[in-house]
């Protein structure tokens, strides 16, 4: 995610002297002339060092934006190094990604091939299609020289006439020569090399570019239309002015994708190529698009003090990140609500839908937010068979506080003031200014928008582990909200409606969750009705009461029985066959019926109408 004080500068407002271009730039080549090997070549020449008899070069650990060590090193093969007239020189390997280099103070000159096989918007992907990379992936740096200006040159394979799209500005005068002001720039700016399509637009002078690669039956006429509208939506929340002049949105449309990596300048987006077959599919890509373009502000230049400069050899820790991730979850909805991508009645539907989901989480009030972000790095990113018991993201939970601190502002403000305000005040105060923040100023900016202290609500949501109280605030924006399991839903229906069949077979329930479309037990709700008969992750299940179940059929077997009765579970666990028998209960998950109240005073539907700002 990172980019240094030097170059957010030199982004906002062209180069500043502090660089000096007088100062030699470490010159990386990346070639390409067997993409069926997808192995990129790569050199890297280092300028004379005066004054080092040694250099260590140090390949990065993990990639910014996603919090997990990924030892990208363990891709590099064939690793040279030799001094500017070509002969070997001395050098040793200290530990999985440093090496030192006794270089006398001279250039030197290393080259490696880096196996690039995993395709996804943080790692690297060759092959006859297309190059991929994300700096990190593919570029040692010496230890040091962090500051020190970046070239790039890129070599097409043989015989093709695959374009070159990045962030980085083309240097004048030589062709697929790029210009990073330092290393941070250089790995914040993903490179996507091939035939793909390319499309571009402009709002208020600044250039939007989209790299399209792969298979998609997206309208694409849409997907452009859909960023034009995100991106003034968002720029809107700024003053309508963006922090840059050109921003690159990289598109991969891949049999399964969906995810992105933010950087300062522009965007990876991992999509499903073939799921626009309704509404559904241009929704979830503009989410997707508002999330990560949100990011443009909120982590890439309003961000904490560990979030870049980065230490790229080992973890960041930062107790911000349902602040950089969560509330950009959630801001990206109103955004795509705001930009008339998505209407009233779906932005009901979006929390209908996803509340009950977090709000059924065991693990929800186990760990603070604040905890949560700290260990991403080993529990959202490693998650274990547990996880959703003793845990839960800080993407969701950072939704959720996200759209709770917003209701609260507008309840304080009678809907005039709300998050995006706080996000305005941070941008102003800080990160315009090249300055990071930290929680206090989270907190003073919460207190500012609200003219009132906003302490509570960190103490209790983000260092303590009250239950999120949505339901009662959405009713504060004039909302009719009600919570209730599944079946007492359809006990409430009319009578031409209700179907009791039905209602009684939504009852029954024993706690287990299955992989999708198999009969191998996910999850087990602690103290449910299968947990207690020692079912397990993992376990296969064959039958139901002595009769085979399929994956469609596991649940109906289920709800042949009512709460009270018992039923046999048959399945297998490491190859032996094992029996349970289990009470089964009465299922208490909760489902969310939120709709407008036709009878909502003045005051909610203030509150209602700045919230939403449509
Ligand atoms: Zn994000």
């Amino acid at each position: 995610m990172a980019r240094s004080k030097l170059n957010r500068r030199a982004t906002a407002g062209g180069r500043t002297s502090l660089g000096s271009t007088a100062e030699p730039p470490i010159a990386y080549r990346v070639a390409m002339s067997d993409p069926d090997s997808h192995e990129f070549e790569v050199e890297m020449h280092v300028p004379p060092l005066p004054e080092r008899a040694t250099a260590d070069i140090i390949f990065p650990a993990w990639a910014p934006g996603s919090y997990l060590v990924r030892d990208f090193v363990r891709h590099v093969y064939a690793l040279t190094i030799t001094d500017d007239r070509g002969y070997h020189l001395p050098h040793e390997r200290l530990d999985k990604q440093r090496w030192r280099v006794s270089s006398g103070g001279h250039g030197f000159r290393v080259r490696y091939r880096v196996f690039a096989f995993e395709q996804s918007v943080r790692t690297s992907h060759l092959d006859r299609s297309h190059g991929y990379w994300n700096g990190t992936s593919l570029f040692f740096f010496v230890d040091g020289e962090l500051k020190r200006p970046c070239e790039i040159a890129v070599q097409r394979p043989p015989r093709t006439r695959w374009r070159i799209d990045t962030a980085l500005p083309p240097i004048a005068g030589r062709p697929d020569h790029f210009r990073a002001a330092d290393f941070d720039e250089l790995v914040d700016s993903p490179f996507e090399v091939g035939d793909h399509a390319h499309a571009a637009f402009s709002i208020t002078g600044v250039k939007f570019e989209v790299a399209l690669y792969g298979r998609t039956n997206a309208d694409r006429a849409r997907l452009i239309q859909i960023l034009r509208r995100v991106v003034i939506a968002t720029a809107e929340m700024f003053g309508g002015k963006f922090p840059f002049t050109r921003y690159l949105f990289i598109i991969h449309a891949l049999p399964v994708g969906s995810g992105g990596l933010e950087h300062s300048a522009s965007v990876t987006m991992d999509i499903t190529g073939l799921s626009f077959e309704d509404e559904g599919g241009y929704q979830r890509f503009a989410d997707l698009a508002a999330h990560e373009f949100f990011h443009a502000w909120n982590v890439k230049r309003i961000r904490d003090a560990v979030l870049g400069p980065f230490d790229y050899t080992r973890e960041n820790y930062t107790r911000l990140l349902w602040f950089h991730e969560g509330f950009t979850d959630y801001l990206a909805n109103v955004i795509i609500l705001r930009a008339g991508i998505i209407d009233e009645k779906r932005f009901w539907r979006f929390i209908a839908d996803d509340w009950p989901r977090y709000a059924n989480r065991p693990g929800r009030s186990e760990t603070t937010l604040a905890e949560l972000s700290f260990e991403a790095w080993i529990k959202l990113y490693k998650p274990a068979e547990n996880h959703v018991n003793r845990s839960v993201s800080y993407y969701e939970k950072g939704l959720w506080a996200g759209m709770a601190l917003d209701l609260l502002l507008r309840r304080r403000t009678s809907g005039r003031r709300g998050l995006p305000d706080l996000f305005a005040r941070l941008w102003t105060s800080f990160g315009r200014h090249d300055r990071p923040i930290s929680e206090i100023d989270v907190r003073n900016a919460a207190t500012q928008v609200a003219r009132a202290p906003m302490d509570d609500f960190f103490r209790r949501y983000i260092h303590g582990t009250d239950e999120l109280p949505l339901p009662a605030l959405l009713r504060t924006a004039g909302l009719l909200v009600a919570e209730r399991p599944e079946w007492a839903i359809e006990a409430e229906k009319p009578d031409g409606d209700r179907d009791r069949v039905k209602e009684r077979r939504l009852r029954a329930w024993t706690g287990i969750a299955l992989h999708p479309d198999r009969l191998l037990v996910r999850n087990v709700i602690p103290d449910s009705p299968a947990w207690r008969a020692g079912i397990t992750f993992g376990d296969d299940i064959v039958a139901v009461d002595g009769h085979r179940v399929a994956p469609a059929t596991f649940a109906k077997r289920i709800a042949d029985r009512n709460p009270g009765e018992r039923c046999r579970i048959t399945y297998f666990r490491r190859d032996s066959l094992e029996e349970a028998t289990l009470t089964l209960a009465e299922n208490p998950e909760r489902k969310l019926i939120v709709k407008p109240d036709p009878d909502a005073t003045r005051p909610a539907l203030a509150i209602r109408r700045g919230w939403l700002g449509v």
